[in-house]
């Protein structure tokens, strides 16, 4: 119980109070000028405003005395600045193990695209301009012509993002009527996006057929109706069916979609545009293949294993893109001139497939050799175990990285790790790895991890600014470097 007279807490907060600068002398502080200079004045005024009336209640609450002097004023005021004016989206750096990871902005961009992006942004572009008759012009042309060389379609399309584009596809060929889909492929991806809910809010009827481990020809053939718009097959990326399982595959369901006069469209939600095989990668369907077994719309994202910018990809047949485009959702799902921009070069990096790896960060990081990121986690450990203290043990070891995104959810990549565990036993260890997460995220550029294991594991395959990486270390401020 506390023994402090209230009288006298109140005297001393009084007496604290009237040391506190006004915020005018504030702003005349040599160091605070400088911050007026650099941020404008009714920034600065305004942040010391609301700093020194913090200051006041806590005063008045706690009565101990505070330093108010001018150093220590123009300090804290410079501090709470920075980290006001800090951007909201800032860079990473990714060491989960997971290649495209969604919540952190999956496929780093070519060099290519960059500058392309940069171009783009600087200055007008023929975005809607046909350059030969100078009327308007579509977008989507941009693009199409590289999309249709590299699938082997007859027309293509790019909206926001693959959700989007499915979203697009259902609403544009089967509102008001029914799309067939095997019970086996009702996805949902992160969440959000779940077949059922797409077809509602696309003004479909989703018609399920089969089982969840079976789907049959005749069931597609029995449930097709003079309602039916489409059939549907989406790419289980993000999980595996397995056992006695029996799914129809594309070229049957083709045929059969096409005898009742019915459009085929595939889901495969990343795709690649090559053969990954060829790259010592698992395989993943390709969207010309989908096109080849007789689809007539295929959608795919930009960011996953194709390595580009945020975007949906549609390709297929001339009248299915038709409709596709004439609808509504179209203008509200379109891409930005920067997208496209970044797309159109990462694109085109596939005209030369022999030296995709070495110019496409999404493919370079996805085969980066073990060996290679042994060396690398080697070379970090004795950093980060100066880095952390004492109090933690540092060690390297081999780990799996995964490719992320749903693609391909049960091929890992052997890696390697730098792995951190605590020193004195389990007790209380958990929270402790917590803690020096949270300590890793909060460094000028944020570290992540994972924690598994009853270890924080830094995997360091998408580590590519090494002296970076290590030069912000010391200031975790745990260890003794
Ligand atoms: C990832 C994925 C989507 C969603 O794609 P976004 O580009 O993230 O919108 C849709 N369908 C499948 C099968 C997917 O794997």
């Amino acid at each position: 119980m506390s023994t402090l007279p209230l009288e006298s807490t109140v005297r001393g907060s009084k007496a604290q109070l009237a040391r506190l600068p006004s915020v005018d002398r504030v702003l005349n502080f040599p160091a605070v000028l400088r911050l007026v200079e650099r941020h404008g004045r009714a920034f600065v005024t305004g942040e010391a405003r609301a700093m020194l009336s913090d200051w006041r209640a806590r005063a008045l609450a706690a009565g101990t005395a505070e330093d108010f002097g001018e150093a220590r004023v123009a300090g804290a005021l410079a501090t709470r600045i920075a980290s006001r004016t800090a951007p909201a989206l800032r860079p990473v750096f990714n060491l989960t193990g997971t290649v495209l990871h969604t919540n952190l902005g999956r496929a780093p961009l070519a060099e290519e695209a960059i500058e392309r992006i940069a171009q783009s942004a600087r200055a007008p572009a023929n975005l809607e301009l046909d350059l030969e008759t100078g009327e308007r012009g579509e977008r989507d042309t941009l693009i199409e012509g590289l999309l249709c060389e590299l699938t082997g379609a007859e027309a293509a399309s790019v909206v926001n993002n693959n959700a989007a584009a499915v979203l697009l596809t259902v609403a544009a060929l089967a509102a008001k009527r029914e799309v067939i889909v095997s019970r086996g492929e009702l996805i949902e991806i992160g969440g959000a996006f779940r077949m059922p809910d797409v077809m509602k809010s696309a003004g479909a009827k989703l018609i399920e057929v089969g089982t969840t481990n079976r789907t049959h020809p005749r069931d597609y053939v029995e449930a097709i109706t003079r309602r039916t718009a489409l059939v549907l097959k989406a790419h289980t990326s993000n999980y595996v069916v397995r056992g006695f399982t029996a799914a129809v595959d594309e070229t049957e369901l083709a045929a059969i979609a096409h005898r009742a006069g019915v459009p085929f469209a595939v889901d495969l939600g990343s795709g690649s545009l090559v053969d990954l095989a060829a790259c010592g990668l698992p395989r993943e369907p390709l969207p010309q293949e989908a096109l080849a077994h007789g689809a007539d719309v295929v959608t795919f994202s930009g960011d996953k294993l194709l390595g580009g910018p945020q975007a949906g990809l549609i390709v297929g047949s001339r009248a299915s893109l038709a409709k596709i485009r004439k609808h509504p959702l179209k203008r509200a799902l379109r891409v930005s001139k920067l997208t496209l921009a970044a797309l159109e070069a990462t694109l085109a990096l596939y005209r030369e497939p022999e030296r995709l790896a070495e110019r496409l960060p999404t493919l370079r990081l996805l085969v980066r050799p073990q060996s290679e990121i042994a060396a690398l986690a080697k070379r970090l450990a004795p950093a980060l175990a100066r880095a952390v203290g004492e109090r933690f043990v540092v060690e390297d070891g081999t780990v799996q990285s995964q490719i992320g995104s749903g693609s391909l959810p049960e091929e890992v990549l052997p890696s390697w790790g730098v792995f951190i565990r605590c020193r004195d036993g389990d007790k209380g260890s958990g929270r402790r790895l917590q803690g020096l997460a949270a300590s890793l995220r909060a460094l000028p550029t944020p570290v992540l991890g994972r924690i598994a294991d009853g270890a924080l594991i830094l995997d360091p395959r998408t580590l590519t600014d090494e002296t970076g990486f290590v030069a912000q270390l010391p200031k975790l401020g745990l260890g003794s470097a």
